[in-house]
């Protein structure tokens, strides 16, 4: 029976302590701290790792893979729903599922791309446990976005491309926001993409490192 509150280094009060780390470093959306306050963070890795699930660091899920930075999680969220809540996302690299827990905490409908499918299923498995229903997922490059579910008024990437597949913008409804990491490794940024009716505005946003946007299936 997994631990879904924790003890010791996965306790309530170890995740806290995590809060007060991500206010310190600039995150302010309070729904964004209230929703990261509360998922169990330690159930998306491999046990030997929980002592360290409430440090802000990203950890290896296997598959050559991590699970993102506390940090970076919160601040994509924060930037993805600044102007208002969207009804829904489409998420390119599901990964551990942690990520896309948080969006299912705040967003009516995630959909939920992933082209290892090891990690895909694991991810379903840990959602299901804590109670986690309103996300549809796909076994696919999310380079294709996911068109059978029309159009997004949001999109998150978790994986960096050299430059924003084409599909992923032509999926966002007028006033969506993409929120994606760009370029090789070692001179990556976060940008910010809102479609309007006649163009794509960039913002952005900080330096950051991700693991590359892959083509495929794997
Ligand atoms: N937010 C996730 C991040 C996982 S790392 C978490 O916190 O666990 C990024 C994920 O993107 C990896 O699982 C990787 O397999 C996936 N990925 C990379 N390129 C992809 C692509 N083209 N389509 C779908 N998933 C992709």
């Amino acid at each position: 029976m997994k631990d879904l509150t924790g003890i010791g280094m996965t306790s309530q009060r170890t995740r806290d302590r995590l809060i007060v780390h991500l206010k310190e470093l600039g995150i302010k959306d309070e729904r964004v701290l209230s929703v990261m306050r509360k998922v169990p963070r330690h159930l998306f890795m491999a046990e030997a790792l929980s002592s360290r699930a409430y440090e802000n660091t990203s950890l290896p899920i296997g598959h050559g893979q991590t699970i993102s930075q506390p940090y970076m999680v919160a601040r994509m969220t924060e930037l993805l729903i600044e102007d208002g809540l969207p009804e829904n996302v489409l998420e390119v690299g599901t990964g551990s599922g942690y990520q896309s827990a948080i969006l299912a905490s705040l967003i009516p409908r995630v959909f939920s791309v992933e082209r290892i499918r090891p990690l895909q299923e694991q991810a379903k498995r840990v959602l299901a446990d804590i109670g986690v229903r309103n996300i549809s997922f796909k076994h696919s490059d999310g380079g294709w976005g996911w068109k059978a579910c029309g159009s997004y008024q949001a999109i998150l990437a978790a994986a960096a491309p050299a430059e924003i597949p084409m599909k992923l913008l032509e999926q966002l409804t007028i006033g969506a926001r993409l929120i994606i990491p760009v370029g090789k490794e070692g001179q990556q940024v976060l940008q910010r993409v809102t479609r309007t009716e006649s163009a794509y505005e960039v913002e952005t946003i900080e330096e950051v490192s991700f693991v590359p946007f892959l083509k495929g299936r794997a």
